[in-house]
């Protein structure tokens, strides 16, 4: 494995004002994800799961730490330069799939391409790749609300691996669906990251899921450390 991390994290510091004080989510968080790796994070609702994805996707700036990406720190660059390494670099996935509803599949993929530059032609034929590998192509023209939920996060997916990023950060990408479609969404997400060679961070409350990652992680007292499984442990 290549030594240099893509995505490195350094000393994340995250306090929210609640109600009852201040609230420190995070408090010195290190992650590193090194070319290739698909990597979990586990850890019950309200761990710091969602804030430590939104620091590392550069959408969220912590009160203090580290974001390099390649190996160049990106917190204290500019809103455009960060946007333009976040649009480069990094594909999010959430629990809700966010498609345009009035666009069909195969737009809604096009459409970050084109964003970034690509030409019609060449937008759709990657669309249509990438619908493909989703067993997706007989959805193509479908628009967000003739799909099921498995197929309209399939195309969340695909859509986030569309301008080909080095990194996808997904929060908790099977979260909104049933055990078994969750499981079938989960293995094509697997597969295309893998294919594509696409290095992968993915918050899940599902323990089964971790078994397709090469490493788990979770959330203790503002850290991210390695999840150890233990007769005691909870399963999230
Ligand atoms: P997870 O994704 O693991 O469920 P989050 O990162 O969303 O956890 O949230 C961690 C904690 O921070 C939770 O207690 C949540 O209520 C709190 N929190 C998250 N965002 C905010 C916010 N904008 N304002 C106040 N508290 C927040
Ligand atoms: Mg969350």
């Amino acid at each position: 494995m290549n030594k240099r991390p893509i995505l490195s994290v350094r000393n994340l510091h995250r306090t929210y004002q609640s109600g009852e004080g201040i609230l420190t989510v995070l408090a010195g968080a290190d992650v590193d994800i090194f070319p290739g790796e698909m990597v979990g994070l586990i850890g019950p609702s309200g761990s710091g799961k969602s804030t430590l994805l939104h620091a590392a996707g550069l959408l969220e700036k912590p009160d203090a730490g580290e974001v390099y990406i390649n190996g160049r720190e990106c917190l204290k660059l500019p809103d455009d330069e960060r946007t333009q390494i976040r649009r480069d670099t990094i594909g999010m996935v959430y629990q809700f799939h966010h498609l345009q509803k009035e666009f069909s599949a195969l737009e809604n993929i096009m459409i970050p391409q084109m964003i970034a530059g690509k030409n019609t032609k060449r937008s759709q034929q990657e669309a249509s790749r990438l619908l493909a590998i989703m067993g997706l192509t007989e959805r193509s023209t479908h628009k967000p609300s003739q799909m099921s939920g498995g197929e309209q996060q399939r195309v969340a997916i695909a859509r986030a691996l569309a301008n080909k990023p080095q990194i996808l950060l997904a929060d908790e990408p099977t979260g909104n669906l049933d055990p078994a479609t969750s499981a079938a969404v989960f293995q094509s997400l697997f597969d295309l990251t893998r294919q594509e060679g696409v290095s992968a961070l993915v918050a899940t409350h599902n323990m089964a899921l971790t078994q397709y990652m090469d490493r788990v992680l979770t959330v203790k007292d503002g850290l991210i450390v390695p999840y150890v499984r233990s007769a005691t442990a909870p399963t999230y």
